[in-house]
């Protein structure tokens, strides 16, 4: 079984990344550390970060936001799909194509 460590390092990162998002609120820095633990993962078993863990870190300052908690999540105007978050750690604003 090659892949198993690899499995189980990903299923870790899944797991730290739910423990970040539920203690954004509560305990910032907690979850700071464990979205540092994902990127350390990463790196060990050289495995990519799944996206939708990825698209919860900051593409400047390599932050962790939480929705509502550590950014601001604005629709985009007019009909196009995408939202701009914009990180209240730099203010740093990226936009995000929604598919449905
Ligand atoms: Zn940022």
């Amino acid at each position: 079984m090659k892949n198993s460590k690899k499995e189980i390092a990903r299923k870790r990162m899944e797991i730290l990344f739910n423990n970040a998002l539920l203690n954004a609120r509560n305990n910032p820095e907690l979850a700071q550390k464990q979205a540092l633990l994902i990127k350390g993962i990463s790196m060990k078993f050289k495995i990519a970060i799944p996206p939708e863990i990825r698209s919860s870190f900051c593409k400047k300052c390599k932050k962790f936001i939480v929705p509502n908690i550590s950014s601001r999540v604005r629709l985009g105007q007019g009909n196009s799909k995408s939202i701009s978050i914009t990180c209240s750690f730099c203010n740093h604003v990226y936009r995000k194509i929604i598919k449905n």
